[in-house]
């Protein structure tokens, strides 16, 4: 199946892998060789002396090659980034390989369980984790987790079609003035620093209403934001507000644990794999669960080895507006 799938690409990547090994300083003549997504942007070359003068002279100093330098802290964004939009900003860089499908795990509801949150930091990169707007203390946390690689989004907490269930302070909600949704919205922005965008926390009901998702969308493209819409309702009005808005965006394609247990899991990792080989692409959301940390930790190490390459939710969210790679197929679905 993945045979099929990479023949047709192949013409194609080759090309891109040129354009990129030009573009990134990269050398790549396998897959093999294919740089990993958490190895840097190489800096760009430095123009040195004719070859005539090398001979001539010997090289100046300056000229000298540079001792290898340690890899920039991804804490940080650089400064030739600062001008950039957030969700371009702070995305981890990587270098994507077209000759091989992708897949993104996204963990939610994070930073509730520090412990767990911790785990799921030491998971091999580049993750995305998304924190939650009402936790506590997420600076520590969210400062690791880049440090280690990872994506950050915040976790935005909307009301879901079951009104007894309470989705957390600040929640947007249908039937909010455009006022108390932008308010509620900016407080939770504000909770966090270095993220792409959000996803919403349940927002079974609330992702379906037209208008408020408006306002909603309409801050985030004011913002530099990028949106990751969970799917938690099939009627979801994100993508297509996105689009219309001109939002950068994705929509969940698999949950991976919304029956927590180890085999159910383990069927949901294996779904990614097949929509990734099919597609090029999956999404796929977990939560810190024991048991979905556990999966991960054994499922992680060995995917770039199974011919895989796991990326940030940045890297699969396109640059211009009408080009969103959409979800193909749903598998499972989850309250949350
Ligand atoms: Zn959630």
């Amino acid at each position: 199946m993945r045979q099929r799938w990479t023949r047709g690409l192949r013409l194609g990547a080759s090309l891109s892998v040129v354009v990129l090994a030009g573009t990134l300083g990269v050398v790549s003549g396998s897959d093999q060789d294919t740089p990993s997504p958490l190895k840097p942007v190489a800096p760009e070359r430095v123009v040195t002396a004719s070859v005539a003068e090398d001979v001539l002279q010997p090289t100046p100093l300056h000229l000298m090659p540079a001792a290898p330098q340690p890899p920039p802290s991804l804490g940080l964004p650089r400064s030739d980034k600062s001008l950039l939009q957030p969700w371009k900003r702070y995305a981890v860089p990587v270098a994507l390989d077209p000759e091989r499908p992708q897949i993104v795990i996204v963990l939610d509801d994070l930073g509730l369980n520090r412990s767990a949150a911790r785990r799921a930091i030491a998971l091999p990169g580049p993750l995305t984790l998304s924190f939650m707007t009402y936790a506590e203390n997420l600076a520590p946390l969210a400062s690791a987790a880049r440090s280690a690689g990872h994506e950050l989004l915040l976790h935005v907490p909307m009301e879901p079609s079951d009104s007894s269930v309470n989705p957390g302070p600040r929640a947007l909600r249908r039937g909010q003035s455009a006022e108390t949704l932008k308010s509620n919205l900016a407080w939770g922005l504000d909770r966090l620093q270095g993220f792409v965008g959000i996803n919403n926390h349940m927002g079974s009901g609330f992702t379906t209403d037209e208008a408020g998702m408006r306002v909603v969308m309409a801050e985030l493209r004011s913002k530099g934001l990028l949106f990751l819409d969970s799917r938690t309702a099939g009627s979801s009005q994100g993508m297509a507000l996105a689009e219309e808005l001109g939002v950068p965006a994705a929509a969940r394609d698999i949950f991976l644990d919304h029956e927590v247990s180890r085999t159910f899991i383990r069927g949901q990792l294996d779904a990614a794999e097949e929509l990734a080989l099919s597609k090029g692409l999956a999404i796929a959301i977990g939560h810190p669960h024991s048991e979905t940390l556990d999966l991960l930790e054994e499922w992680l190490p060995s995917l770039e080895k199974r011919g895989f390459q796991l990326i940030p939710i940045s890297a699969a969210v396109p640059d211009a507006p009408g080009t969103s790679r959409r979800p193909v197929a749903a598998v499972g679905a989850d309250p949350s």
